[in-house]
């Protein structure tokens, strides 16, 4: 067969896959079918080059780029193996940031070559590629640069928003020179003035991020994503690699659309979460008095305690965060909520859409747990249950629980919808401690008048819980 052809037919083949495999993942049950058709989809996109390299003829005679790509996919197939077999569940944000971090650097790295190539008057000199390579480049940088902050931001490192005027100033200033740099190119300038290209785009990428606190990081991430996919797709046009620009324009349409998603969630729009340095001011101190009130105290319950309050409801809606993802306490909450169905209690499960360290993390803890899928219920459906519901069990979720979204202004998560667990006949908050979550501030739930505490690790807490309910029988 015509090797041309038999790449045209890998490649429609590896873009269908990857098209069948997206639509797959918006589902938590057929999401692990998803995530393996888009991986063979990416083994014929990379079967689908070599055929085009090599029959088409393109390797220079003598030329060891055939070994060396070999070699790099060896590499990077056993460093992805290794990180993702042991990265935890709840540092995959971190994880998805070096990925798309990666793909960005290979965006700018071809970007880069090819441009050498014009400058050494290789190729023909196409408008369309060379304004490809220049966006390949400067969008790759950027998310490289971009990816490996947010990275270092998720990690604990300057997690906090730092925004000031002469930053303001100095972004905008790094931003008109990287246009001038793009002007210089295009009137002709050399690898010199390409380097500077690549030079102005970190510091633009550096002062991009650096005023954006760390709970905004996976917007961020997502944001960075989907420059990741555009850079990939100008690449595509930059080599005529119909892979490259198939995977690009997919990467880039859904990591734009999951950006607006998320943005949805919090009720904030994208310059607010890139502009208005969200996670600047100070962090609050759990249950401090106030300017205009006295210091609180939250109440707190024993597991056998709780057990007898569990003995008399009917309806449970259990709230999972974070915690419940650090503490690795779904499968012991899956057998609480076993014990309680058992007893005819009606239980649903809550899942915001922020809730944890990345979109849908509750889902993929929960079917982790094989919690049935009819049992989970998201913000909208289940917001006009709780006040009707006897318990709202919280177990280690915190800002996606927190009233003063609904009126503070001030608050950084202000607008954001939350799960009403306040409006639950009784609250019970499991967690170590009064101490904020992600977004750095107090709750008012803890000292709600319904709320009981249930200090502790989630899952040694919940084992409690399952023990003091069977001994209740
Ligand atoms: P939060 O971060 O608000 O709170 C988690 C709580 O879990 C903490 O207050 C902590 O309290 C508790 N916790 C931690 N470890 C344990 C443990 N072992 N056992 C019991 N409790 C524990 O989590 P939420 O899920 O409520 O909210 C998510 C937040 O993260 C939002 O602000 C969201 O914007 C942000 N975010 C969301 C992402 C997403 O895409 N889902 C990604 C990144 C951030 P204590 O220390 O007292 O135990």
């Amino acid at each position: 067969m015509n090797p041309k052809l038999l790449s045209d037919v890998a490649y429609l083949s590896s873009a269908i896959l990857f098209i069948i495999g997206l639509k797959f993942l918006s589902h938590p049950k057929r999401a692990r079918r998803g995530n393996q058709m888009a991986a063979i989809g990416m083994l014929f996109a990379i079967v689908a080059s070599f055929i085009f390299i090599w029959g088409g003829g393109l390797l220079q005679p003598g030329s060891n780029a055939g070994v060396l790509i070999i070699v790099g996919i060896l590499v990077g197939g056993l460093a992805g193996t290794i990180g993702a077999r042991y990265v935890a569940m709840t540092d995959m944000p971190q994880m998805v940031a070096l990925l798309n971090g990666c793909g960005g650097g290979a965006a700018a790295l071809i970007s880069t070559v090819e441009f050498a190539n014009f400058a050494a008057g290789r190729g023909e000199s196409d408008p369309l590629a060379f304004g490809a390579t220049l966006f390949g480049a400067v969008i790759g940088s950027l998310s490289f640069w971009g990816s490996l902050m947010a990275f270092g931001k998720l990690s604990g490192f300057m997690e906090r928003a730092i925004t000031s005027a002469f930053q303001k100033f100095l972004t905008v200033a790094v931003f008109l020179a990287l246009i001038a740099t793009i002007v210089w190119i295009g009137m002709g300038a050399g690898m010199t003035a390409f380097y500077a290209l690549l030079g102005v785009s970190l510091l633009f990428s550096l002062l991009m991020v650096i005023p954006i606190g760390g709970a905004d990081m996976p917007v961020v991430i997502s944001l960075l994503n989907s420059c990741t996919g555009l850079a990939v797709a100008a690449t595509g046009f930059a080599l005529r690699e119909p892979a490259l620009i198939i995977s690009g324009t997919l990467v880039g349409a859904s990591g734009t659309l999951l950006t607006l998603l998320m943005c949805k969630a919090m009720n904030r729009s994208i310059t607010n979460v890139l502009f208005a340095g969200v996670g600047a001011g100070p962090v609050a101190t759990p249950g401090a008095a106030g300017a205009s009130g006295p210091a609180k105290t939250a109440r707190e319950i024993s597991a056998d305690d709780l057990a007898m309050l569990l003995a008399n409801i009917q309806t449970l809606i259990v709230i999972p965060g974070y915690g419940m993802a650090v503490a690795q306490a779904q499968h012991v909450t899956r057998e609480l909520a076993d014990i309680l169905t058992a007893k005819g209690v009606d239980v649903k499960y809550a899942v915001h859409p922020v809730a944890g360290r990345m979109p849908g993390h509750m889902n993929v803890l929960l079917a982790e747990a094989n919690v049935p899928y009819e049992q989970l219920f998201d913000l909208e459906q289940i917001n006009p249950e709780f006040e009707r519901c006897d318990v709202a069990l919280v177990i280690g979720a915190n800002d996606v629980v927190n009233p003063c979204a609904r009126y503070d202004k001030s608050s950084p998560i202000y607008g954001m919808p939350i799960l009403d667990a306040d409006k639950a006949k009784n609250i019970i908050v499991v967690k170590r401690s009064l101490k904020p979550g992600f977004a750095g501030i107090d709750n008012e739930i803890y000292f709600n008048p319904k709320t009981y505490m249930f200090f502790g690790d989630a899952k040694n807490a919940i084992q409690k819980l399952v023990t003091a309910v069977k001994a209740a029988e």
